[in-house]
């Protein structure tokens, strides 16, 4: 059975010159990048090569680009750096963060004693700046911002520039988990004055196990991982080359393919809309994922319009890939935690969540076929 491929905010298929370039890497560039011989100088050029690509883009110095392992290795990185090293006291954050940075949070806040403070959200699943701006001047506590740039449940976009311009005005540090968005939409850090990000390279088409930290210069930053100095000493233990080649080379043509694989994601996703609000009667679109301006065009979260706790795996008989908010063990429909904070009682009662992530490899007719089988097993 041919599948079909609807969860891509999860992760994305390895492209083939991905992988040619990987092998490549592989077979030839085998030595060690910190030792001093041309085989592992020529390993280093590779890292040095992707490093300087990446900083590039995102109008950084390529020293402010720490490879990892993920995009949770660079969150955890950085917020419990951030508590250990730069003194932080307090973390203003929301409770809709993904599970690796809410659970960095708590972690310190139990270890550390941080303050934490959650913003609040209103019914779309938006924090209020003005807020934020209160609680930077109501306190000179050192202070560690921590909001995602894109919910990858919901899909809303944080307005970045103007929560970084609040963070910088009240001096306080500004993380943002920038996985959804990382190589999807244009990121200038030279304008925006975040001081952290993180990136995986499996959410545009890279391998797992490869990922970076953006980390500010002039915050110095150190250590979680302790041993050699690879990783301007912020990350010791040798490099993943292979995974980094990879990760370089899913970067660049994302960045490089930006303006074509967004217009032609998008007219997927307005075709979904299109496709599902005319089949399915009483569909809910969560927060803010049809909106073009506020949201990513890479996904949708629907309510569809009654309980069905094993659609997932209906979907799954028919070969189609999408993530249900999730059911728990015993069967009964159980909220993802996002939606869980957004949605009334009562939807959440009467309706079934369901994520539909797109990549530029997804075609109008993947949505026939998912909105057929949501009308058959929905009984339409
Ligand atoms: N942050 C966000 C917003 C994500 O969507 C994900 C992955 O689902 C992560 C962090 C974690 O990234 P990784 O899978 O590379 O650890």
């Amino acid at each position: 059975m041919e599948k079909i491929y609807l969860d891509n905010a999860a992760t994305t298929p390895i492209l083939d010159e991905v992988i040619d370039a990987m092998v490549a890497v592989m077979k030839t560039n085998y030595g060690n990048p910190s030792s001093t011989h041309s085989l592992g100088q020529e390993a280093k050029t590779i890292l040095e090569e992707n490093r300087r690509l990446i900083a590039n883009e995102l109008h950084v110095s390529p020293a402010e680009i720490i490879f990892t392992s993920c995009g949770t290795e660079s969150n955890n990185l950085i917020i419990k750096s951030a508590v250990e090293n730069l003194s932080v006291e307090r973390i203003i954050t929301t409770e809709i963060e993904h599970k690796c940075v809410y659970e960095a949070v708590l972690e310190v806040k139990n270890r550390n004693g941080v303050e934490v403070v959650y913003l609040k959200l209103n019914e779309k699943g938006d924090v209020n700046l003005d807020e934020l701006e209160a609680l930077l001047k109501s306190s000179d506590k050192v202070t560690l911002v921590t909001l995602m740039h894109a919910n990858n449940e919901i899909g809303n976009i944080l307005d970045l520039e103007k929560t970084a311009k609040i963070c910088k005005e009240n001096n306080a540090y500004l993380h943002s988990d920038t996985v959804q968005t990382m190589a999807h939409v244009k990121l200038d850090f030279s304008q925006i004055p975040v001081d952290f990000a993180s990136c995986s390279a499996h959410k545009f088409h890279g391998p797992k196990g490869a990922g970076f930290a953006f980390i500010r210069k002039s915050t110095h930053l150190r250590a979680q991982i302790h041993g050699g100095t690879q990783e301007r000493s912020l990350r010791a233990g040798t490099e993943n080359v292979v995974g980094i080649a990879g990760l370089g080379k899913a970067f660049a043509i994302s960045v490089n393919h930006m303006e074509q694989f967004s217009a032609q994601i998008q007219e997927v996703k307005d075709y979904a809309i299109a496709q599902l609000t005319e089949k399915i009667p009483g569909i809910l679109f969560n927060g803010r994922c049809t909106e073009k301006e506020n949201s990513l065009y890479t996904l949708l979260s629907l309510s569809l319009p009654s309980m069905n706790p094993l659609i997932g795996l209906q979907l799954d008989i028919k070969g189609i890939a999408v993530s249900q908010g999730s059911a728990c063990s015993s069967g009964a429909a159980k909220p993802s935690s996002v939606l869980s904070k957004i949605l009334t009682e009562e939807v959440q009662q009467s309706t079934t969540p369901l994520r539909v992530s797109f990549s530029h490899q997804t075609t109008k007719q993947d949505i026939n076929v998912l909105v057929e089988a949501l009308v058959e097993i929905l009984g339409l």
